[in-house]
């Protein structure tokens, strides 16, 4: 039996509830495949904040650090709207992205066929399907950027910086990942514009040299997010800066039907990534049993997948959310006429009792 080392942070609002969900599942999977998953459960976000007083405890980081890997529901919420800019539950998320070194955030977006119904796209505009990895730079530019504020409230800035060396890193795993998809890389960036994003545009056309077979081209993030609502097909890879990314991955995860179906992966120089939903909290429907934990559940997925080696079991999760979809259950944010809503936990029990 193998037995791996998993830090739980369930986090505010709907985390605690997703990340249960998730836990059901793995918990099937150990069962079927023969693994033992020990699950060591830590503080961030307006939980810590409202029991040590920071976002980010220290013991958090260290199990982290200890663990195999991180599963994270989301964190922050309405509640802790007032606490000081430096102690706000946001704070302990780039705080842990930049504790562990996770430079790279990998958001696929899938439109399963059985959720076109759920698309804000017309059929006409889905007919070629979706299927993007949106590689987001994750530790840099303008969320981690200097920030200011005159002092009588005037004016305040955030600043956009990256080096050649970030830039380099992130294009290499989106090369990378697109050797293993379709070839296709597409940079995002403001070059018109923003100095940072010219540097950004020709450090990865030099890195691109490294990768013959990947076919590299350049979109403004105007254009882009115009490119994916008009025609989403077009894309294989999506490489971008942390803020561009932050928001196209958005826009692709609602053409694929809900934000509550997405999974991401965000990873550095080691095995050990966090995996986590694209959405945040919802802390409109928390504690109310009808979150969706289909995102959280494959985000464990790619969990098993990228950072412990367990691919037939991850493939096995997959598939389960698969046959549950097609068995006709939904939960109210992909609900459409003739399905049966579910909620959190029965969803969740429903894709372990599946695998
Ligand atoms: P959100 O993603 O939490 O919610 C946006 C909308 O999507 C809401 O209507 C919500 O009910 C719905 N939604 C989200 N997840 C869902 C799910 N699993 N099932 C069904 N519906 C779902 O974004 P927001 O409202 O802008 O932010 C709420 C809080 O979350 C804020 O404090 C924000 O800072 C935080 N946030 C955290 C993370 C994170 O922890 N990674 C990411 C984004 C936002």
């Amino acid at each position: 039996m193998s037995e791996f080392n998993i830090a739980l942070i369930k986090g505010d609002g709907i985390g605690p509830e997703i990340v249960d969900g998730a836990v059901t599942v793995l918990d099937a999977v150990g069962e079927k495949f023969g693994h033992k998953f020990n699950y060591k459960e830590v503080l961030m976000g307006g939980c810590a904040y409202d029991a040590c007083g920071v976002p980010l405890p220290q013991e958090t980081i260290d199990v982290c650090k200890a663990s195999d890997s991180v599963l994270l529901g989301a964190v922050g919420g309405p509640k802790w709207d007032s606490v000081p800019s430096q102690l706000r539950p946001e704070k302990g998320l780039l705080g842990i992205r930049k504790a562990l070194g996770l430079y790279s955030n990998l958001r696929p977006s899938i439109l399963k066929p059985q959720l076109k119904e759920a698309s804000p796209l017309k059929d006409e505009k889905l007919k070629n399907g979706l299927d993007v990895m949106v590689v987001r730079e994750l530790t840099g530019g303008i969320y981690f950027g200097k920030r200011e504020k005159a002092e009588d409230g005037s004016w305040a800035s955030d600043e956009e910086k990256y080096s050649v060396e970030e830039i380099k890193r992130i294009a290499k795993i989106a090369f990378e990942t697109a050797m293993l998809r379709n070839k296709k890389v597409v940079s995002v960036d403001k070059a018109n514009v923003l100095e940072s994003s010219r540097l950004w545009r020709a450090t990865v056309t030099e890195m691109a040299k490294d990768y013959p077979q990947v076919e590299l081209s350049h979109m403004y993030v105007d254009n882009a997010a115009m490119q994916l609502a008009i025609n989403p097909a077009q894309f294989d890879v999506i490489v971008t800066s942390n803020i561009f990314g932050d928001i196209l991955s958005d826009l692709s995860s609602a053409i694929a039907g809900s934000i509550g179906m997405l999974p991401s992966a965000s990873l550095g120089a080691t095995k050990c990534g966090m995996y986590e939903p694209i959405h945040g909290s919802a802390p409109d429907i928390a504690g109310m049993d009808i979150a969706n934990p289909i995102a959280t559940i494959v985000s464990a997925a790619l969990m098993l997948d990228m950072s412990l080696g367990l691919h037939e079991e991850a493939k096995a999760i997959n598939a389960a959310v698969d046959k549950v979809l097609d068995m006709g259950y939904r939960t109210a944010d992909i609900m459409s006429e003739g399905m049966k809503k579910t909620g959190t936990k029965e969803m969740a029990a429903l894709i372990a009792q599946n695998l």
